[in-house]
């Protein structure tokens, strides 16, 4: 054994001694080994490698080594891109060791980019509808033709008054901000996301506490880590935080999980909670009352910052406004949550609940925490699983503390763009409706119900990287306006691949893949800030090499166009000569009257808004846009550190006023922190003074933005919006608690998804699909003798609206009482599509409708098929699972606007006759439950305090004018106190 480490150690130092005499820079690689080592960037110019296909013949590959970003989630990890340089093709994608968010690791979707790319059923030209919406007729149009036809029905949309028929809808985004300035410019409140699919009632738990919608958790210098749900294998910024997770671990840290389900996290975990769905507030606020309890908490830190005055001032105005007074008042608050009663609500027993309040109450304030979708999006009032989680890091201090978990626009960077367009002076009440003033983002889920009760109408609907048919719930109910004219005149599908809601537009275009676009990221990893740069690689290579290249497309596959050039292009026809004022946000600094190209943009914001990398680039001999295209990231700072503390400077105090609980408002102009990116953007007080700090003991600190400056226990916002009793962290119970469930019901998990697939644009990643490629039911054993099934066999699952039937899978890995079933499976499309489509991912099915009545039965799972890649034919599966988000209705939160994704279902064995991914659907009832949800919400008429539809910090994506936000006339005695 020595003997071979011995040779491993001599040749690591003749590695060493080898680059030494080369002046590179020594990489000794994740295995401290030079053989595994990353390239070093000194030889990305020419990088050589022995062709593997020639063994034993040893034939050397030469390689151009060109950074990107991933684009199949959102964590965007470095690759670098091997380009040939023989083929001017690209070989294979490995980790970029430059990046500080990834380090040069990738999870299995990373480097299976090059599946996508080389695709054999990617859409590589624009397409235009040659029949009826989803006919499958299909015939190839130019670029120009579709441009012009688009951009002529948004410039009438515009000129008629009409902007609000103008919708963009994303899926994946791509870069902060682009696409918003983009409908900005065009003066179109218009931006629809995904967002209360995924991670609105997260957001909204750590708004009301932070005036920040993120956390941005430390766990690598954490002693204790505390997650909701998976996120060492599919949780938020999955590979950059897994392998923190792992490095603190590696260091004694000590993991809590809390998910119903084992996941691979849970594996891994010291403590695994395996709670009832949606009682993990329960538990957390029980740990909160023990650590009060106990006096193991940082009394300081929540004296100093917590907005304890202003609960005590609104809900204990009898008690005196001392510290000591808020402790008995949190005492008597959380009294009931014993470790009893979170044990009796959660099924977790006591003593483990009991084991893990000490192992929080140990960590101080190396306490980590984080949770995303999971619990924060399954249940109504799923958003206070975020709120309470957070408070436990608010009591102990461990806020922006190493170790620790900061609010996450600390640890982010969004550099200022070369043109900013004014707010759009309009609202748009299809994505913002009345009855959800406080939703973190917009309804986007219920736009089909919305459409189908007259609300309006959409003229030009463009999805983007989105998938609503197949991604949202209800997709029927999506199917039946996507398939009405009337409802959407045009549909532009922007998408790399086929989907099922692609199928169903009138124009698809393709669009780029990470290494066919650019974007600009930057992501709260860990306690720094970070710019990273997608690109698309082969321009980068052939500039590089000496090549003048002004439009991706002369270099990306087919047709096949980045959308940044796009939306340009498409500003400008839609503005031709300027006269509505857009093209002008489109225009050339440099050259006013010339249209803006993609290396001008981004080359303005890294000379003027990326701190430091002018210089650095400057040092290489490179301009900064230079050094982006051939490194891909930069690290701006290191250790950010404890933004609220620090002081205000006397110069952003001109004419300062404070508030009765310390909120500091100034006349002084905003000056661009370095530090702070804003999300919320707190009211000014009565005589127009922003707001810029909070006085601490006698100090005037930045603090947080929140509308008190504080850490808010208590939300003003929510109490005066008519949630008085949802203004603390709190407990309510989900829809799926016990006591709302019949006798035969049971709780359906469908908030997972396995590592290895990325909703649609995962459809023919041909190494992932090998891996994973279906979703049965997780059943518990017990649950499984009781129906009497076994592992294969099938079982029907009742919702409110329908049913499907899939396969079991019988393991202890799931709570008795509870299923689960991955979202990331089921792809299909209809007979009449053909060969379009991800043939190794999606089913041939049939689809019948009368009146509200759907069923779809499966014709065919996937084949063996011939192609351009000879892999095609070696498809050795045929499932590929069944889409159950069909049968789920809609169940918007009333406060985050969430979707609450959790079902109550009935699991029966299969009856003779129903078949393997058989689904019906009702979609009457799926509107009647729609209604019914509809009736839990607070509208801003008769809840708004102050006569408008939204209180003005909070976040939204694309901010309309102020005059916006005034609710339409309303008789002042029609409205609530
Ligand atoms: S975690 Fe995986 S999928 Fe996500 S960006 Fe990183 S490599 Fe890509």
């Amino acid at each position: 054994m020595s003997t071979r480490l011995d040779e491993l150690a001599a040749r690591v130092s003749a590695a060493r001694a080898d680059a030494a005499a080369r002046g590179e820079t020594f990489y000794p690689g994740p295995s401290r080994i030079h053989l595994a080592a990353f390239p070093p960037k000194q030889r990305w110019d020419d990088w050589v490698e022995l062709e593997s296909t020639d063994w034993p013949r040893r034939t050397e590959r030469h390689y151009m080594l060109v950074p990107t970003t991933c684009f199949n989630c959102e964590s965007a990890c470095g690759l670098l891109a091997y380009v040939d340089r023989e083929t001017w093709q690209v070989r294979k994608f490995e980790g970029n060791p430059e990046h500080p968010g990834s380090r040069g690791r990738n999870c299995a979707k990373g480097p299976a980019t090059i599946n996508q790319v080389t695709d054999p059923d990617r859409i590589l030209q624009p397409l235009k509808r040659a029949g009826a919406r989803g006919s499958g007729r299909w015939e190839p149009v130019g670029w120009d033709a579709a441009l012009d036809d688009i951009a002529g029905r948004i410039r009438a949309a515009i000129v008629d008054g009409r902007a609000n028929e103008v919708m963009y809808h994303v899926g994946r985004p791509g870069e902060d901000g682009f696409t918003e300035r983009v409908l900005a410019s065009w003066g179109v409140d218009g931006h629809n996301s995904h967002t209360n699919v995924c991670s609105s009632g997260a957001r909204a738990g750590y708004h009301f506490w932070t005036g920040i919608d993120r956390p941005s958790p430390d766990h690598a210098g954490a002693e204790v880590i505390l997650l909701i749900s998976s996120h060492l294998e599919a949780g938020h910024y999955f590979n950059p935080h897994a392998q923190r997770i792992m490095d603190a671990k590696q260091a004694g840290a000590k993991l809590i999980v809390m998910d119903t389900r084992l996941s691979n996290t849970a594996t891994h975990a010291d403590f695994w909670l395996s709670p009832y769905p949606g009682s993990e507030p329960a538990i957390l606020l029980a740990i909160a009352a023990h650590l009060v309890r106990t006096g193991r908490y940082d009394r300081e830190f929540v004296r100093r910052w917590w907005n304890w005055a202003e609960y005590l001032a609104a809900e204990r105005p009898e008690a005196p406004r001392t510290f000591e007074a808020f402790e008995a008042a949190f005492g008597e608050l959380y009294a009931s949550y014993t470790f009893a009663f979170a044990a009796a609500e959660s099924g977790v027993p006591e003593r483990t609940i009991a084991q893990v309040a000490e192992t929080v109450a140990a960590a101080g304030t190396r306490l980590s925490t984080h949770t995303w979708r999971s619990a924060a999006a399954g249940n109504l009032g799923g958003w206070q699983v975020a709120r309470t989680l957070f408070l436990l890091n608010a009591l102990l201090g461990a806020v922006a503390t190493p170790g620790g978990t900061y609010p996450n626009a600390w640890n982010k960077f969004v550099p200022r763009p070369i043109h900013t367009p004014p707010h759009p002076p309009s609202w748009n009440e299809l994505t913002w409706p009345l009855e959800y003033p406080l939703a973190l983002n917009e309804l986007s889920f219920l736009l089909p119900h919305f459409l189908k009760e007259g609300r309006g109408t959409l003229d030009v609907y463009f999805t983007r990287v989105y998938n609503p048919v197949w991604t949202n719930p209800d997709g029927l109910s999506w199917m039946e306006v996507l398939t009405d004219e009337r409802l959407v005149g045009l549909h532009v599908a922007l998408t790399p691949t086929w989907s099922e809601t692609a199928f169903l537009a009138d124009y698809v275009l393709p669009m780029g893949l990470g290494p066919e676009r650019h974007d600009l990221h930057s992501y709260e990893q860990y306690d720094g800030q970070w710019v990273a740069f997608r690109q698309p690689v082969l321009r980068a290579a052939r500039e590089r090499a000496g090549a003048q290249v002004t439009d991706t497309r002369q270099v990306n596959p087919g047709q096949v166009w980045e959308e940044n050039e796009f939306w340009i292009e498409l500003s400008w026809r839609i503005d031709p000569d300027g006269s509505l004022g857009i093209r002008r946000y489109h225009e050339s600094r440099a050259h006013p009257g010339q249209k803006l190209t993609v290396d001008e943009y981004y080359g303005w914001i890294f000379e003027h808004s990326v701190p430091g990398l002018p210089a650095a680039a400057a040092a290489q001999g490179l301009t900064p846009l230079a050094y982006m295209r051939r490194y891909g990231s930069f690290e701006i700072r290191a250790g950010v550190g404890a933004v609220h503390e620090e002081p205000v400077p006397d110069s952003d105090l001109d004419d300062a006023a404070t508030d009765g609980f310390g909120r500091v408002y100034t006349r002084a102009p905003a000056a661009a922190s370095p530090n702070v990116v804003p999300v919320g953007t707190p009211e000014p007080d009565a005589a127009g003074r922003r707001p810029v700090g909070v006085v601490v003991d006698g100090v005037v600190r930045r603090g947080f933005p929140t509308p008190s400056g504080r850490l808010e226990f208590y939300s003003r916002t929510l109490a005066a919006w008519g949630w008085r009793e949802e203004a603390v962290p709190g407990y309510q119970r989900s829809h799926v608690h016990p006591t709302a469930l019949d006798a035969d019901q049971m709780v359906l998990i469908s908030t997972f998804r396995l590592p290895t697939q990325i909703h649609t644009r995962g459809g023919n990643a041909k190494w992932l699909d090998e891996l994973a490629h279906t979703n049965p039911l997780w059943l518990h054993p017990t649950d499984a003798a009781r129906i009497g099934v076994g592992t294969g066999d099938l079982v029907r699952v009742e919702t409110e609206i329908g049913a499907f039937v899939v396969k079991a899978w019988v393991t202890e890995g799931i709570r008795p009482g509870v299923v689960a079933c991955s979202h990331h499976m089921g792809r299909w499309k209809l007979r009449e599509q053909g060969q379009q489509g991800q043939r190794q991912v999606m089913a041939t099915v049939d689809l019948t409708r009368r009146d509200d009545q759907w069923r779809m039965t499966r014709l065919a799972g996937v084949a063996p098929y011939a192609s351009g890649d000879p892999d095609t034919a070696r498809i050795w599966w045929t499932d590929v699972g069944v889409h159950q988000n069909l049968t789920f209705p809609v169940h918007p939160d009333p406060i985050s606007g969430q979707h609450c994704w959790h079902q109550a279902v009935r699991v029966t064995r299969a009856a003779p006759g129903q078949a393997y991914g058989e689904i019906t659907v009702d979609t009457a009832k799926a509107h009647e439950v729609y209604q019914k949800w509809l009736g839990l919400a607070r509208r801003a008429e008769t809840h708004s305090p102050d006569g408008t539809r939204r209180p003005y910090w909070l976040m939204r994506p694309l901010k309309p004018a102020r005059d916006a936000y005034r609710l339409p006339e309303t008789a002042p005695d029609e409205r609530a106190d």
